[in-house]
Parts: C-alpha cells; sequence; structure tokens
C-alpha cells in the first residue's frame, strides 16, 4: 500500500470518477479552480507551484480539449509535461496497459492523465502504479474533469448549482461525460433529466436518479440548463436511429426545441460537436447563451486545480511503496 495522502479536505490519491466523492470534496475543487480562472486571464498565466513534478499525459483516444488542456494546465503550473503519443509507442508493438504504465512508472512521474478507450481500465492502471493517476475518460465510464468543468462554468453563470434543472439531451448510453455529471450534479442538489432516444439510453439510468425523457419538448420544460451530448458513432455497433437527418429532426438542439426551456437557459457540448446533428450551428454559436467556449476555458482552470490538489497528496517517489 502507498503512503495515505496528506490533505485531509482531499484524502485521495487519485481522481478516476466523480462517484463517491462528497459534496465538500467537490467544492474544493470547485473553488480552487476559480482561482486558477483569475490567474489564466493574466499576461504572466504561469507559477511554480509544481515546479520538478513530472506529469505524463498518456493517451489512448484521441482528444483535442482534455489532452491539450492538462498539457496547459501542468506547464502553468510549473511541472514538466510529456505527452505520450500512443500511436508511436510501444504499444504499437503490442506491449499491454499493465505493462505501459509500469515502465513508465520506473521513470518517476507525478501525475498520469490517462484516456482509455475501456471502461474501467484507468481504475485498473491505478493500482499498479505508485503516482497519482487521473481518469482524462475511460470508454463509457467517467470523464470527472468534464464533470467539474461543466459545474464550474453553470456556477459561475447562475451562481449555484443546487435546484437547477439540467437536462442532459442525446447520445446518454455512450457518454461518460453524462455519468460524470448525473453524478455531480445529483450530488450537489441540483435535478437531473436526460432526454433520448429509447435506443441510446442504458435501461437502469433511472436508478442514478434522473427523469427520463424520450421527447425534447416535454423534457426541457423549465430547464435551466440544456447540456447537449455527442451522437458517438465509433462506439456503435449497429443502427440505434434511422438516420442522422431523422435524429436532428427529433433530438437536434434548435431554437424550436429550445423554446421549452427557461428563456436563460444556457447552452452548453462538451465538444468536440457534430453541427447539424445533434446541434444546430445558430444556437451552438449564439454566444448570448452558448458557453461551449467558456467550458473550454474553464477546463484548463479546473485541470490546474485537480493537479495541485492530487500533487499535494503524493510523497516524493523514494518514499512511495509499491
Ligand atoms: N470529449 C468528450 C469525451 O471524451 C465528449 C465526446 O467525445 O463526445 O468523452
Amino acid at each position: 500500500m502507498s503512503k495515505a495522502p496528506k490533505s485531509t479536505a482531499f484524502p485521495h490519491r487519485h481522481l478516476l470518477g466523480i462517484e463517491g466523492l462528497s459534496p465538500d470534496e467537490i467544492s474544493l475543487l470547485l473553488d480552487r479552480s476559480e482561482k486558477y480562472v483569475e490567474q489564466n486571464r493574466k499576461a504572466d498565466k504561469k507559477q511554480a507551484t509544481l515546479r520538478g513534478r513530472t506529469i505524463i499525459n498518456l493517451f489512448f483516444e484521441p482528444s483535442t480539449r482534455t489532452q491539450t488542456s492538462f498539457e496547459l494546465a501542468g506547464k502553468r503550473l510549473g511541472a514538466d509535461v510529456i505527452n505520450m503519443s500512443v500511436a508511436t509507442s510501444s504499444v504499437r508493438k503490442g506491449e499491454t496497459l499493465i505493462d505501459t504504465a509500469m515502465t513508465l512508472n520506473a521513470m518517476h512521474p507525478d501525475v498520469l492523465a490517462v484516456r482509455h478507450p475501456d471502461s474501467g481500465a484507468i481504475k485498473l492502471l491505478s493500482d499498479k502504479v505508485n503516482c497519482a493517476v487521473i481518469n482524462g475518460g475511460d470508454g463509457t465510464h467517467e470523464h470527472p474533469t468534464q464533470a467539474l468543468l461543466d459545474a464550474l462554468t453553470i456556477r459561475r453563470r447562475k451562481g449555484r448549482l443546487e435546484g437547477l434543472l439540467v437536462a442532459i439531451c442525446g447520445d446518454v448510453l455512450h457518454s461518460r461525460v453524462a455519468r460524470s455529471n448525473i453524478h455531480l450534479l445529483n450530488t450537489m442538489g441540483a435535478r437531473v433529466r436526460v432526454i433520448a432516444p429509447r435506443t441510446l439510453v442504458p435501461s437502469s439510468i433511472e436508478r442514478l436518479g434522473v427523469e427520463v425523457f424520450h421527447d425534447m419538448r416535454a423534457g426541457l420544460q423549465d430547464c435551466d440548463i440544456v447540456m447537449m451530448l455527442r451522437l458517438q458513432s465509433e462506439r456503435m455497433q449497429g443502427n440505434f436511429f434511422p438516420s442522422v437527418r431523422e435524429y436532428f429532426h427529433f433530438f437536434g438542439l434548435d431554437y424550436e426545441k429550445l423554446a421549452a426551456a427557461k428563456p436563460d437557459a444556457l447552452i452548453m457540448h462538451p465538444g468536440p460537436m457534430n453541427r447539424g446533428v445533434e446541434i444546430d450551428s445558430l444556437v451552438a454559436d449564439d454566444f448570448g447563451r452558448s458557453v461551449i467556449r467558456e467550458q473550454v476555458e474553464i477546463g484548463v482552470a479546473v485541470r490546474m486545480a485537480v493537479l495541485e490538489i492530487l500533487s499535494a497528496n503524493i510523497p516524493p517517489p523514494a518514499d512511495r511503496n509499491l
């Protein structure tokens, strides 16, 4: 067993998911992120909090926002950041996930930020290394930093999370973003609806404490937040809907459907967006209501806070045992 983490406010070595975090722990991460939103708007964005620390980004799936923002976050805190390109690594030669992780671990990184196509793979990896591990998205399971950045975006705009009515719409079945958001929003006292075709909702989703709708206008009624999800075709085997055109007709967010939500409802999307599939371009680019760009900005701040808090819990390599 590794030594116990130092922080009592956030007594975790890893951030593998939102499930199981307490409201206080989530608030701590959000409050710490606020500070970095302000810092990132200054000319000098750099500080030395993580000087001497090493962060490795290990992404087994494509990523634009998450990987770049982990890299920027680490660099802005003064850490050394390495991006491991799986396409040119020994993974291509058949090395297993665990062997890759153990090889990297032997080089004494302090944090591994990992994305993997299989749900649960990152938890498995975290049991084999003695540094901190951050889940950057595992299969259809969790994407905790996305949920944190979504929550902070909402909290900054609406002043709170508690009592808000949030609709998560689209391909819920394949979405780790939806799962992490459901856990976080429920933990923080928001009410969550999911709106999706019957084929794109997991059968037991109600057990997570959400209301399920299959009609956009009914589900969006009086919502404060409209969170759209990408149709994740790369995870689909077989046909889940008749055609993209029909999907957009029933489930794509346009002004007509949006009219059911509150007039000041925020529009969110984790990216990458499929314009004209799950969201109409006019709505996505309506910067009075769409906070999609703000989500990306706040993502860097959230990852800085997570890196700072987890790094404080990691002893020097000589004192780690595994
Ligand atoms: N970027 C998010 C994720 O990695 C959402 C998506 O890909 O649709 O889960």
